[in-house]
């Protein structure tokens, strides 16, 4: 069976194995006035929509997502020493913090001032390669009020939790293992965005890494597993997943690099407050004075990113990429 590779959408960064040279680069994402994206508090609680789903019992798929989660959380990323080498013992203080809805309304993707992941499992606009995406609302500074996240499961896609044993390992070389997926979409929810651009398609994105180095071309068919030829498609935040694969469950020096620069522990606000219920403006989220027309603001906003996401459909289309 030909080995598939997923296009998992949102954002970007990366990673290298233990013993090959640090690529030494993570991408920022940007606002649309092209400040980085960055979460002002010390945390950001999220919401689990199953929706229906039911290629995985609820305990998989709140396991795979606290996982995937915990892999970018304090308690995991040890940030790199001074000079960007290994065996650092700070750690970033920003934090993701996920549970699965008890129930009520499945939300729409926008501005609510909530945080959502919803499994859209009865129809998936975008182009069907696609098989998750992270859609952030920010202010232009590039402060993140409210990022939502979809999941393409709808009938046709083989999603799966791929622990050791798992009976969906020698079962089908096609299933997607949600908590690799997953993982990079959280890296997307912090900030980071591709280490690889697709002209036109990507969100906005720094063209440069974090060395100052122009941020590569996406391959026109990724390989499975990455070559060794491009280190950064060794990055969780690489533009693709492979289909029956866990490796990317674990972020790499350079992807830890991303979350400990933005967030460093030096910089902790220690402010950790849950997200206010939605009051039907979006202003809740953006607070204090002003709030309306940030609101507003954020509204052009997300009708500028609904443009986008149409471009990059086109775009992907036309690179026929294949799930
Ligand atoms: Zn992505």
């Amino acid at each position: 069976m030909r080995a598939r590779t997923v296009i998992v959408l949102a954002a970007a960064a990366m990673t290298v194995p233990i013993l090959a040279p640090p690529a030494r680069a993570y991408v920022r994402a940007l606002s649309a006035s092209g400040s980085p994206l960055y979460w002002s508090n010390s945390c950001a609680t999220v919401t689990i929509y199953p929706n229906g789903f039911s290629m995985m019992t609820s305990e998989e798929v709140a396991k795979s997502i606290a996982a995937a989660a915990h892999a970018w959380s304090p308690d995991e990323v040890t940030c790199p020493g001074p000079g960007g080498s290994d065996g650092g013992s700070g750690h970033p203080y920003f934090e993701v913090i996920p549970s699965l809805s008890t129930g009520g309304p499945v939300p729409g993707i926008g501005y609510d001032g909530k945080n959502s992941i919803i499994f859209q499992t009865t129809s998936w606009p975008e182009d069907p390669s696609l098989i998750a995406f992270t859609q952030h609302f920010s202010r232009p500074d590039g402060e993140i009020v409210d990022s939502d996240m979809e999941i393409n499961a709808v009938p046709g896609t083989f999603w799966a939790n791929l622990d050791l044993g798992s009976p969906a390992l020698g079962h089908g070389q096609e299933a997607i293992d949600l908590q690799t997926a997953i993982t990079h979409e959280f890296g997307h929810f912090i900030g980071l965005a591709h280490t690889c651009v697709h002209t036109g398609f990507d969100p906005p994105a720094s063209p440069l890494d974090d060395q100052g180095q122009p941020v590569p071309e996406c391959p026109q068919d990724p390989q499975c597993p990455p070559g060794s030829d491009v280190p950064q498609s060794q990055s969780v935040m690489w533009f693709n997943v492979c289909a029956a694969s866990t490796t990317k469950r674990v972020i790499t020096a350079d992807d830890a690099r991303g979350i400990c620069d933005i967030y460093p522990a030096a910089n902790d606000p220690q402010v950790c407050a849950p997200n206010l219920p939605d009051d039907g403006c979006g202003c809740a989220a953006a607070g204090g004075p002003g709030a309306r027309s940030a609101a507003i603001g954020l509204l052009a906003l997300a009708l500028a990113v609904a443009h986008a996401r149409r471009r990059r459909l086109r775009s992907d289309r036309d690179r026929r990429a294949t799930l």
